[in-house]
């Protein structure tokens, strides 16, 4: 079956699947308090559907799946929707995007289950910068979930920070040393303006700090990839260590994006900051057959726009990243 490419010639061979909206944490560039809009579980998609969406996309070339949220290790049996997944033909590398709260208890579960790989986010190593940024006083589990990821044998792990202005930039040498002595790998990323966090002016352009951090730990450009994301990875010379930036604001790389979203209820997202959308719930209730299915997403396809315009256009989108699945 013909590869799934867009409009402006992007290849598509990456879907991120949201498993929930919910999430135990609430961090303040993500979701706001007191938030409740969440999805009514009769509207969430089945592990049944979303393995059929799945298959649908290894069929035309999709290979690359990641887990995500809102929280997915609170979706109920996601170890057993993890070993589903893996034995899909055509699925060769699945990952899961956690706050790692959870993790210590199915760290070892998933590893078994097939997992390929994890990403961890952590905006700051004190208790009360934990705190302050998720809500919660979280930092004791994230650390033990962390260390028992390493220890069920995950390759690789990656660090998500997003600095802010007058939260945490000045944390951001602590998050790297601590991911140099783990051998965890650190992302930068910047802050996108969804939802409330359009308001917060925390805004931080990577840019110098990506000059600054170049300087002073001696890192030249890498080609590592490390998966299908968008991060430009540095490293030192013995390739003991890399970082990389996830830099949508300054430098977007929509150009070369390859990835839709799948969210809970079933609805394809073409890109997290436009509302271009598709419905598959529909469809997927209905029971089509596969070449139905696979129609539907090739029309999907068709609606990805060319980029998002968070710069441009800072107020305009209401949806926060917990609900699309970031
Ligand atoms: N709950 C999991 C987690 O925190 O890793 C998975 C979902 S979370 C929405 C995925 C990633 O999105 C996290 O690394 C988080 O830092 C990032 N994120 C959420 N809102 C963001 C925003 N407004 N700008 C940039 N990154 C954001
Ligand atoms: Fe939850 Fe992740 Fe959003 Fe934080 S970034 S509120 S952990 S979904």
């Amino acid at each position: 079956t013909a590869m799934l490419i867009d409009r402006y010639s992007r290849t598509i061979d990456y879907l991120r699947i949201s498993v929930t909206d919910r999430c135990d944490l609430r961090c303040t560039y993500c979701m706001p308090k007191g938030f409740t809009e969440f999805e009514k579980p009769k509207h969430w998609l089945s592990f049944t559907e979303i393995e059929r969406v799945v298959r649908q996309f290894a069929a035309m070339g999709t290979h690359h799946f990641r887990l995500t949220g809102g929280e997915p290790l609170l979706r109920k049996n996601i170890v057993e929707l993890v070993e589903r997944l893996k034995s899909i033909e055509g699925v060769h590398e699945l990952s899961l995007s956690t706050n790692a709260t959870q993790l210590e208890h199915y760290a070892h579960d998933l590893k078994r289950a097939g997992l390929d790989r994890i990403n961890v986010s952590l905006d700051s190593l004190t208790r009360q910068g934990v705190a302050k940024i998720t809500g919660f006083d979280a930092k004791d589990k994230v650390l033990a979930g962390l260390a028992a990821a390493k220890d069920a044998g995950f390759k690789h792990i990656k660090i998500n920070m997003v600095p802010m202005q007058g939260i945490n930039e000045n944390e951001i040498d602590a998050v790297v040393k601590f991911c140099m002595q783990n051998h965890f790998i650190l992302r930068l990323i910047e802050l996108m303006p969804m939802g409330v966090t359009a308001q917060n002016h925390q805004y931080i352009n990577l840019q110098p700090i990506i000059t600054r951090l170049s300087q002073e730990l001696d890192l030249i450009p890498s080609a590592r990839q490390y998966g299908k994301g968008p991060a430009q990875y540095w490293e030192n010379a013995e390739g003991t260590f890399s970082m990389g930036y996830i830099t949508p604001m300054s430098q977007h790389f929509c150009q070369s994006c390859n990835r839709v979203r799948l969210t809970v209820d079933g609805t394809l997202y073409m890109c997290l900051g436009q509302e271009q959308k598709y419905p598959l719930a529909p469809l997927l209730k209905a029971e089509v057959d596969d070449h139905t299915l696979q129609q539907a997403i090739r029309n999907a396809i068709n609606l990805k726009p060319l980029q998002h315009d968070f710069v441009e256009q800072p107020l305009k989108l209401i949806r926060i990243m917990s609900s699309t699945g970031g």
